[in-house]
């Protein structure tokens, strides 16, 4: 970063669209290396090109690196499973489907095959090659096609794009090397797939990006990028990101006013959601108090509910529900709000009863804020918290509130924006106070999240139980004073821990894991899946490394609901970024796409040779075993996690050291859950 550079790609002149070809060099030279240092400098002096030849490329640049459209909550979704793939892949080649899907079966990597089908194919005339900016303008197309024949004009779009992949640079790829090569086919075909399997996590892109537009910066003033310079940027860039988690609106502020300026130009807004402040499990009272010993914290009920960011800008107010969310704002009354969901989608439509009422609680002098609640199925006849399984049952979408019979009541827990200004940085007394000054609980519908802030042990056991009678899940324990007890926007805290009920004398909490495969059921089950495999995610290295088969937890209905889902997605063989026993006796009977998150509970873990999670975190020195769960049990369908939210390989290495260093041995392992 501290010289100037070479210029990698002869073809692109400055102020012209970057070359497609270009970024496909920088990802097959990061696709080459596992060394996050050697991947970052790809990274940023890529992004540094960009900024010095085209700025205006920036933004879509970015967003092809990290596989992303738009911003999460833009609910921008490409949704393309692999059968319209291989469909567009044998079209725009001229080679069957027949031929395309014994290709997969044999490569089992559809990128190479889309590289091996062209690479096969005849070229009549060459076609203008691909740009950055029209990749992702001709993919943002086929992800909002809707309505009649929307598959096979999804189909057409895609075959438009492969057809003029790799006319940058013509020729036959072998790909049996280098892993294909700097083809664009093969990296278009994996962002199609929602993976590009480069090893190149998000944060290694924001740490990159900050590094090529300081080094851009300082170089243009005939300067050098200090080391202080460049930590300087990152920060103040990982800052602005976790506080407004939108490219769209930093890289533009970014290449107008400079990365140093970036705090002032983007800042907490209301309209764009934050990912959400995350707990730490615990499995002991007394794993709490040596945490906290010396600080004062506060436990608050655990609800079980729906967590829900709840965005609002009154009329009269001078500011405006961001623009980022366009349309997605809702006249309530007085204002405009927006609910998001904890991964950052669109809940408005799923609680206009919410919005409906959202004015009677909010104080007259509250002109605009950006809560943090759990919405909770409500018992109006009782007058009390309903369990989680109520609330399921209510429609997702469009929902019409006469139509409304699972009434919600919204726990708020903190506050993070009041009138015009970020308040994540007070400390939690701070927010609290604010937070019950600036709105009036309305019982069933509005209420604080009740709260005890007692130091002692027996303070806690009781409060504890008294959170389980009032149909919670447990406690949340937050740092009450201090710098450390500021809200850490998308970070799991150490600040925040949980206590559930149900998993003190177990590992601390339950699961989130991924569905990759199913056994078709036996005995009463024919007709259905009787057993899954499931998985946990790797984020290092953008796997999914399973962790147990299941079969306990179903009831009949769910089992058939379960089994409609879940043909949409079957798929030949698993992904190449799978990671599961080799060994053919250990293979489910299909295997689905990476669709589905499902909660599991389990008695403990253990480590078995046939499974794979955590098996890169040295919990088995000899390297051959993974953690497994043991007598895992379904619990629910995490609908508000995507598959890369699901629990990671390290949290689940950390819960197995946790319950390693408590218990011991617990006799053989078992596997298996038929
Ligand atoms: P994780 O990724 O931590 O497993 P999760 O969504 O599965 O996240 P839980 O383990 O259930 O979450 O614990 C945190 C969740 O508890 C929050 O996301 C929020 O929805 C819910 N919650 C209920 N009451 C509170 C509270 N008082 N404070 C914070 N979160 C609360």
């Amino acid at each position: 970063l501290t010289s100037t550079i070479k210029d990698p790609y002869p073809d692109w002149k400055p102020g012209e669209p970057v070359p497609y070809a270009a970024l496909c060099k920088t990802f097959s030279l990061v696709e080459m290396t596992t060394k996050r240092l050697i991947i970052m400098e790809h990274c940023a002096l890529f992004l540094r090109q960009v900024m010095r030849l085209t700025p205006d490329d920036l933004l879509p640049t970015v967003l092809l690196m990290i596989n992303k459209l738009a911003p999460d909550y833009a609910g921008i979704e490409l949704g393309i499973g692999e059968s319209l793939i291989m469909k567009a892949i044998g079209e725009s080649t001229g080679r069957s489907l027949a031929v395309i899907k014994a290709d997969q079966k044999e490569i089992g990597d559809l990128g190479l095959v889309a590289v091996k089908s062209r690479s096969t194919q005849p070229t009549m005339f060459k076609p203008k090659p691909l740009t950055i900016r029209g990749v992702h303008k001709g993919l943002m197309g086929i992800a909002t096609l809707s309505g009649n024949g929307a598959q096979g004009r999804k189909v057409d779009a895609i075959k438009k794009l492969l057809s003029s992949a790799d006319s940058a640079n013509p020729g036959k790829v072998d790909i049996t090397k280098d892993k294909g090569g700097p083809s664009e086919a093969k990296y278009l075909v994996r962002f199609l797939e929602g993976k590009l399997r480069l090893g190149l996590a998000e944060r290694t892109v924001l740490v990159s990006l900050a590094q090529a537009v300081v080094a851009h910066e300082t170089f243009q003033k005939d300067k050098v990028p200090s080391t202080a310079d460049i930590d300087k940027a990152e920060s103040i860039l990982k800052t602005v990101y976790s506080e407004l988690p939108s490219y769209d609106v930093i890289i533009p502020a970014m290449v107008d006013h400079g990365i140093m300026n970036l705090r002032d130009h983007c800042k907490l807004r209301p309209g764009v959601p934050l990912k959400p402040m995350l707990a730490k499990p615990t499995k002991a009272i007394t794993e709490v108090l040596d945490r906290f010993e010396n600080q004062t914290f506060t436990c608050e009920y655990k609800y079980d509910g729906e967590r829900a960011q709840i965005h609002y800008v009154a009329k009269d107010s001078e500011e405006t529900l961001s623009q980022a969310t366009q349309g997605a704002g809702k006249e309530v009354g007085g204002g405009v709000a927006s609910i998001f969901s904890r991964n950052s989608e669109d809940l408005s439509k799923k609680y206009p009863d919410i919005l409906a009422k959202l004015s009677t609680w909010v104080k007259e002098d509250t002109t605009s804020f950006v809560l943090d609640c759990e919405s909770v199925a409500w018992d109006v006849t009782e007058k009390k918290v309903l369990p989680f399984q109520q609330l399921m049952t209510r429609k997702k979408k469009d929902v019409k509130i006469e139509d409304v019979k699972v009434k919600v009541c919204v726990f708020a827990f903190d506050l993070l924006y009041l009138n015009g200004e970020s308040v994540v940085e007070k400390p939690l007394r701070e927010r609290r106070t604010l937070l019950h000054k600036a709105f009036q609980p309305i019982e069933g519908e509005f209420s604080f999240a009740t709260s005890m802030d007692g130091q002692e042990l027996d303070d806690i056991q009781t409060f504890l139980d008294e959170s389980v009678k009032a149909s919670c899940e447990g406690l949340m324990v937050k740092m009450l004073d201090g710098t450390e007890s500021g809200y850490e926007p998308s970070k799991r805290s150490r600040n925040w821990l949980k206590i559930k009920k149900d998993y003190l004398s177990g590992i601390g909490d339950s699961l989130d894991l991924v569905v990759l495969g199913a056994y078709y059921g036996k005995g009463k089950r024919t007709s259905v899946y009787g057993a899954f495999l499931l998985a946990c995610y790797n984020p290092s290295s953008d796997s999914y490394e399973t962790v147990c088969n299941i079969g306990t937890g179903f009831s009949e209905v769910v089992l058939e609901e379960l089994h409609k889902q879940l043909s949409d997605i079957v798929i030949d063989r698993p992904k190449p970024f799978y990671t599961h026993a080799s060994s053919g006796q250990h293979q489910p009977d299909v295997w689905f796409e990476p669709r589905y998150v499902w909660e599991v509970k389990t008695a403990d873990l253990t480590l078995s040779p046939r499974y794979k999670a955590g098996i890169k975190e040295g919990v088995d020195p000899a390297g051959e075993k993974g953690i497994s769960l043991r007598f895992p049990r379904f619990i629910k369908v995490r609908d508000d996690k995507k598959p890369d939210e699901a629990t990671s390989s390290r949290q689940v290495a950390e819960m197995y050291r946790k319950q390693e260093s408590v218990t011991k041995s617990k006799g053989p392992a078992v596997d298996d859950d038929f």
